[in-house]
């Protein structure tokens, strides 16, 4: 052992979780007294006892949330304050880096390597970067008559509900909730079961920084009960979501059963990375695709699950692809020198292993296809490159959210482009090529949310991320993450 696993390992053995909601700026265990052995997947071994919310304790949350919002501490305050504490909020989780980045590798399996250069310092960064927008958005004069005056402003909604995955804990309930205060609004913020305790040290640290109390509120719990509750929920304006398509299509049916409050879903995607004959460097090329789904085991949202690559360069790619797939270090997430840490839970591997075994028979593994031998739990499971499969086989349509590559050949541009659109996803995109006008052609016909060109799943704070068919709809990220969290409003002046 290196002295850094040492020190991550020492430092994960000092680490104590926060495992009570935080409702109205107070710790709250919930109102069941329940609680969920909260797992750490690289060794079996039981993290903390979480609290279990319920239905009660959701209620408790939003009418905190309501509470704030109509007292206008935080939804009143002048542009500069909401600004210095944001502010302040990003500087504390720099300031408690590491432990934010223990707790996610701790409870989802992530790589320390991930967690410490990515997902922290990206939270730290959405964070401020909305904080800094807050007083740099202008409202609208309508061009009237001279006689009237009409102001059109963004007004925040009231209480915004987030919901959200396992696979990034800490940035994707940042995604949401830092526009979301931004905008002015409460949050009852519901992390995923797996993957609570990064986003209970938040509401902690949200506090802390001088965010009033229940303007953010974050209750752990299960989605079909704590989840649901949140999507009935009367009281709550807006519903923004991140998970799979499955659960996304419930939340519009909460909304259409209680109070139409509005929905915004970041669901599933098989996201198609394009290959062309005259890609400058192959060798890139095979590292990226390596990079597109292989990255955080395959439990990406854009992963590029899907290689489409020209019959006449395909044995030469596939063959650096399935050598580098090899060479993975999967290992212990607390070591910086595994490459791949386990699934996020016993389960969720099963789960891949089951399509695994589906795509065997649909096609030919060339690499990977098993659990990693001699690892501490069954969660840790090889890269696995499957070939010589039907556009319409299971694995070539639906998400593993595992580290499995499903490869197809093609013979021209067209038949490139049908393929990666013959999906109900359409999260992201990839292309390949050095020619100009071809990657312009193509990236056009694409039907995605992102294409990314001569580089893999490209995403950052500055442009809107999101998808379109079962992919969902809303963005986040980008200035326009804003508009899903505020409604324009127009005050009319008559004068004569
Ligand atoms: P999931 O849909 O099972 O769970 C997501 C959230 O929904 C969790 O908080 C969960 O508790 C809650 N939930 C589950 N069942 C519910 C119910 N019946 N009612 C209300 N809430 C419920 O998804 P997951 O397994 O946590 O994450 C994997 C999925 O998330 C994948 O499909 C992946 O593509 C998607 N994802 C999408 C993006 C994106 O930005 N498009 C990003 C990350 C993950």
């Amino acid at each position: 052992m290196t002295t850094q696993e040492l020190t991550w390992a020492a430092r994960a053995g000092a680490v104590r979780p926060v495992t009570d909601a935080v409702i109205g700026g107070e710790l709250a265990a919930a109102r069941s007294g329940r609680r969920r052995d909260s797992i750490n997947p690289a060794t079996g071994t039981v993290l903390a006892q979480v609290s279990e919310c319920g239905a009660e304790d959701i209620d408790a949350a939003v009418l905190a949330g309501r509470a704030a919002f109509e007292s206008g501490s935080w939804s009143q305050a002048d542009p500069g304050s909401r600004k210095r504490v944001l502010q302040r909020l990003a500087e504390l989780i720099v300031a408690n880096a590491d432990e934010l980045a223990l707790l996610d590798t701790l409870d989802a399996g992530k790589l320390i390597s991930d967690t410490t250069q990515v997902d922290v310092p990206g939270s730290a960064a959405i964070i401020q970067w909305y904080a800094e927008a807050i007083d740099k958005l202008y409202g609208e004069i309508a061009p009237t008559a001279s006689t009237e005056l009409a102001l059109v402003t963004r007004e925040p909604l009231g209480v915004v509900g987030a919901v959200v995955p396992w696979n990034y804990p800490l940035e994707m309930a940042v995604w949401k909730l830092a526009p979301a205060l931004a905008a002015g609004n409460s949050v009852v913020l519901k992390p995923a079961e797996n993957s609570p305790l990064s986003a209970l040290r938040l509401g902690q640290l949200a506090l802390e920084a001088g965010l009033p109390e229940g303007v953010l509120n974050v209750v752990p719990g299960d989605g079909p009960t704590a989840g649901r509750a949140l999507g009935l929920h009367p009281d709550v304006d807006a519903l923004t979501f991140t998970g799979s398509t499955e659960v996304g299509k419930l939340f519009l049916q909460y909304a259409g059963a209680s109070n139409m409050k509005q929905v915004w879903l970041e669901c599933g995607g098989k996201s198609a990375n394009l290959v062309f004959p005259d890609v400058a460097d192959l060798d890139a090329a095979a590292e990226a695709v390596c990079a597109g789904i292989f990255t955080c085991g395959g439990q990406v949202c854009s992963a590029n699950s899907r290689l489409l690559v020209h019959e006449s360069i395909k044995d030469a790619l596939l063959e650096r692809v399935v050598a580098r797939a090899e060479a993975i270090r999967v290992g212990d997430p607390l070591d910086e020198s595994s490459q791949m840490g386990p699934m996020v839970s016993a389960e969720h591997a099963d789960r891949v292993m089951g399509l695994i075994e589906v795509a065997r028979g649909e096609g030919r593994i060339r690499t990977g296809g098993d659990r990693v031998a001699g690892s501490p739990t069954s969660a840790f499971l090889q890269p696995t490159v499957v070939d010589d499969i039907a556009p319409d086989a299971r694995i070539a349509q639906e998400e593993v959210f595992g580290p499995v590559l499903a490869v197809f050949g093609f013979g021209d541009e067209r038949e490139a482009v049908t393929l990666a659109n013959g999906s109900s996803y359409a999260l992201a995109a990839s292309v390949w090529s050095d020619s100009h006008s071809r990657v312009h052609r193509v990236a056009q016909r694409l039907r995605a949310g992102t294409v990314s060109v001569n580089c893999v799943d490209a995403l950052d704070v500055t442009t809107p991320f999101g998808g379109f068919g079962l992919s969902g709809f809303g963005r986040d990220l980008s200035l326009h993450a804003l508009d899903k969290f505020t409604g324009l409003k127009t005050t009319w002046h008559h004068h004569n």
